[in-house]
This record gives C-alpha cells, sequence and structure tokens, in this order.
C-alpha cells in the first residue's frame, strides 16, 4: 500500500534510541526523516541493556506480552499488532545480527554485544534513506499553521527547522547520563498534554532496617521473597537477590518494585532462606547441626547453614544471644530461629531516585494518544513512541519491544503506511 499522490513530507523524530530508530525508518517509507539525537551517538541507552548484551525482545506470545505490561496494556494492542517480537527479530536478523533465546524466552544477540543491535538498527534506518543528526537537542517544538516549528539549543546548519510531523521519543528520565533526561514531557506539556506523574520503577528497594547495610554485597539465591500491602499478600516468587547501602536489588526485588511503583512506602518483605525445606525439615537441620557442633556458641555453629555475613543477623532477628551454646538452647528459641530463617523481615521505606531506576513508570497520558495511530488527540501531525508514554512493563526485552511497537506504529502513521510492514 504506498500513497503516490502524497508529496514528501519533512518528519522530524527526536531522540536516537530504541523507538525513535525504529520510528524513523517506518516513517522514511515516503518522507524525508531527520532523526535528531541530542548525543554524539544513537543508541546510549540501548548501549547499556541486558548488563551490555541487549535483551532485544521475549518469545511471549501476545497474551502473555500484555500480562506483562504494569501500565496501561490495552493501549499497546494495536501497536503490537502491528510490529511484533518476530518482526523487531526479523529486522535485526535481515541487518546481519543473529539473535538466540535464553531463559524465559529472553532474545538476545547471539554476539552478546548490545552495539550490534545498535549497528543492525542505524544501518536498517540508513538505508531507508533517514537523516541522522547527532549533537542536536531539541528545545521546543511549537505549531505552526500546516506544521511544526523545532527550535535547537545549538543552531545546525544541516537540518531544517520546518517539518510536517513530529514523533517524540525522547525516552524517560531514567539513567540520565544516557540522555534520556525527560525533555519530552516538557515538549508534551507545552502542547498541553497531561504527565502521568513519574516515578521509579524496575528499581532497587530502601528498607527502614539499618542491618542491610551491613549485607551490602552479598547476593542470596534461591530464596522466595514476599510481599505484603497492609497483611495482604501482594506477590511472591523465588530467585536471587541481593543486599545494598540502600536496601536491596537484584532480579527479585526488581520485578517487585514493578508490582508496588504506584505505591511502595510500608511495604512488608518477608524472605524465607530456605524455601526448600519445610519448616519441620529445616527444625531436624538444624537441630543435626547443633549436634555436629555440639559445646560451640551458636554464632559458630550456623556455618553450614547460612553465608557467613547473614549469620549475626539471623541470631539478632531471633532474639537468642550469640554467645550462647547450642547445647543451652530450648525448643522456643529454635522456634524463634526457624521464624528469622523462614521470614526475615523487612520493611519498604522508598525508592532510590528516578535516575537509578531500569525504567520510568508514568509519562505523556495514553488517553490523550490514540492507540491505533500514536498521534496526538490535542495535535494533529504530533506522535509520542516510546517511553516517555506512559507504559511500562516487566523485565524481560518487554520495555524494548514497547519502545520498538510503539515506534513503529507512530512512524508508519506519520508515513499513511500504517499496518503495512513492507520489506525488511
Ligand atoms: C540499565 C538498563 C538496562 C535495561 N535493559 C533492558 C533490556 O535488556 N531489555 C529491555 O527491554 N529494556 C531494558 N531497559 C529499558 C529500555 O532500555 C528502555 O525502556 C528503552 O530504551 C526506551 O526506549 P526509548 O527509545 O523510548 O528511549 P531511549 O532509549 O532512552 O532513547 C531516547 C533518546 O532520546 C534522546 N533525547 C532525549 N531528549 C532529547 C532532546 N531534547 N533532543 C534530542 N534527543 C533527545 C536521548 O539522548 C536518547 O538517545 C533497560 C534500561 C536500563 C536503564
Amino acid at each position: 500500500m504506498s500513497d503516490t499522490n502524497k508529496s514528501v513530507k519533512n518528519v522530524a523524530v527526536i531522540g536516537g534510541g530504541a523507538a525513535g530508530l525504529i520510528a524513523a525508518w517506518a516513517a522514511a517509507k515516503n518522507n524525508s526523516v531527520f532523526l535528531i539525537e541530542r548525543n554524539e551517538k544513537l543508541g546510549k541507552k540501548l548501549y547499556i541493556t541486558g548488563k551490555g548484551r541487549c535483551n532485544i525482545t521475549n518469545t511471549d506470545d501476545k497474551d502473555e506480552f500484555f500480562r506483562s505490561v504494569f501500565r496501561n496494556p490495552k493501549f499497546l494492542y494495536s501497536a503490537i499488532n502491528a510490529f511484533s517480537n518476530q518482526d523487531i527479530v526479523r529486522l535485526i536478523e535481515a541487518n546481519g545480527v543473529k539473535t538466540k533465546v535464553e531463559r524465559g524466552g529472553r532474545i538476545f544477540p547471539e554476539s552478546d554485544k548490545s552495539s550490534d543491535v545498535i549497528r543492525a538498527l542505524t544501518k536498517n534506518a540508513e538505508k531507508a534513506g533517514v537523516n541522522i543528526a547527532l549533537n542536536t537537542r531539541v528545545k521546543a517544538v511549537k505549531k505552526i499553521e500546516n506544521g511544526f516549528d523545532i527550535e535547537f539549543y545549538s543552531n545546525p546548519q544541516s537540518i531544517p527547522s520546518k517539518y510536517d510531523a513530529v514523533i517524540i521519543c525522547t525516552g524517560g528520565k531514567s539513567y540520565s547520563s544516557t540522555g534520556s533526561t525527560g525533555d519530552g514531557y516538557e515538549l508534551a506539556r507545552c502542547f498541553g498534554h497531561t504527565i502521568v506523574e513519574l516515578k521509579p520503577s524496575l528499581t532497587g528497594l530502601c528498607t527502614n532496617e539499618q542491618w542491610v547495610s551491613d549485607l551490602q554485597g552479598l547476593t542470596l539465591k534461591n530464596v522466595q521473597l514476599t510481599a505484603y500491602r497492609n497483611g495482604k499478600k501482594i506477590y511472591s516468587d523465588m530467585g536471587e537477590m541481593l543486599f545494598t547501602h540502600f536496601g536491596v536489588s537484584g532480579p527479585l526485588v526488581l520485578t517487585l518494585s514493578g508490582h508496588i511503583a504506584d505505591d511502595p512506602i510500608g511495604v512488608l518483605l518477608s524472605i524465607d532462606l530456605k524455601p526448600a525445606l519445610s519448616e519441620n525439615t529445616l527444625d531436624r537441620r538444624i537441630l543435626s547441626d547443633f549436634d555436629k557442633h555440639k559445646h560451640k556458641l551458636l554464632k559458630n555453629a550456623l556455618v553450614d547453614l547460612l553465608p557467613s555475613r547473614m549469620i549475626s543477623v539471623i541470631i539478632n532477628q531471633s532474639g537468642i544471644s550469640a554467645e550462647k551454646s547450642v547445647d543451652e538452647i530450648t525448643a522456643i528459641e529454635r522456634a524463634a530461629l526457624l521464624k528469622a530463617l523462614k521470614s526475615l523481615q523487612l520493611t519498604v521505606s522508598g525508592t532510590p531516585p528516578i535516575h537509578q531506576a531500569i525504567v520510568t513508570r508514568g509519562g505523556v497520558s495514553v488517553k490523550e494518544i490514540d492507540p491505533r495511530t500514536m498521534e496526538s488527540k490535542l495535535v494533529k501531525g504530533l506522535y509520542f513512541a516510546g517511553e516517555v508514554i506512559d507504559c511500562d512493563a516487566q523485565t524481560g526485552g518487554y520495555n524494548l519491544q514497547i519502545a520498538f511497537s510503539t515506534g513503529y506504529l507512530a512512524g508508519s502513521s506519520a508515513n499513511d503506511l500504517q499496518n503495512d510492514i513492507g520489506e525488511i
């Protein structure tokens, strides 16, 4: 489906990250597209994704994908249908970068190098004729008759200031050193758009307890983390977590943070350090350890059960004296020890600052964006894509897929080629 009657339009794509690279390519089929990036290179955030390996997307089917989206999954239906996980894999592979599937359906470049993904997306955009303007930061976008006027912080010679359509792909407000400092929210606000309150998501959690800082750097594997709000269980899963100077982090905590990002304060965390053992089995195990270490002090008798740095914390929580001989420990005291091992408790006091979060919760309200096109409902010719929109998801490649899918839909809509992926 091509539109040969239309004259070539100037389209500005602001932000050369995941969403911008795809939006620019999709918009370039009929138009003259300018991909405007404030940094000296494209995809600075993409470069650090997946610990430098870039978890591009996930093999999940669409239903599972939508279940992994925390905010506004329904808004994403058209975008995901227009450009799916298979489409992005096909596009990256067509540009010379093979992919592989890992645990949990996570898709990575076979080389484990995020730079290869950036290279493929850049090549793809360049092949489509996208003009790339680096070191060019957009200051303001103004509506003029039949289009938009863009103001830059420094006046670039090589690109126009007038455009028929503008796609805002400036990302969120986290990891601001990558260029995502939240400029897009201000640009949107100037057009009357509502910005849903910004909060950190996929983040570590600060806790009230002082003792966590003594465990800074300690990773716990195969533990069960359960979270309660007002006594009601809101999350429980098994996996890996980590103590930090401010509280807790690691995969389990990042996932939990997405569930409680709107209201984290006061959430109670309970860590089962031995989820594979029932209370009875664990009690028998403790008794056998006490037997093995008979006549020793409690603090010296838990070495087989716990990492050495955890021992004093667990003993403190149990209320038993660390100097007590294991021979003198009563059944009641053992029950307290069991409780500390099966339900070590922490209370969430907040989150680290937003710039340290993996993604930003909140952003341009989806109520003001047409989900079939990503066009603003307030201003014709203005589009949004990626993390700047109030959508965020679980870890596992879903956030990049949101950026790719909304980028595609915005670009193809600006191009009047919606739902026609055409040749990749
Ligand atoms: C450490 C880390 C690891 C992550 N790992 C993964 C992962 O493995 N898988 C996954 O799915 N998600 C991951 N994410 C999330 C994912 O990176 C983001 O959701 C995604 O990059 C959002 O894409 P975007 O294009 O909307 O924004 P960005 O990728 O942030 O791109 C926005 C671009 O806009 C530019 N820009 C901003 N303002 C202006 C302006 N005024 N003028 C010109 N340019 C501007 C910025 O410089 C930037 O290049 C990770 C995030 C972090 C921080």
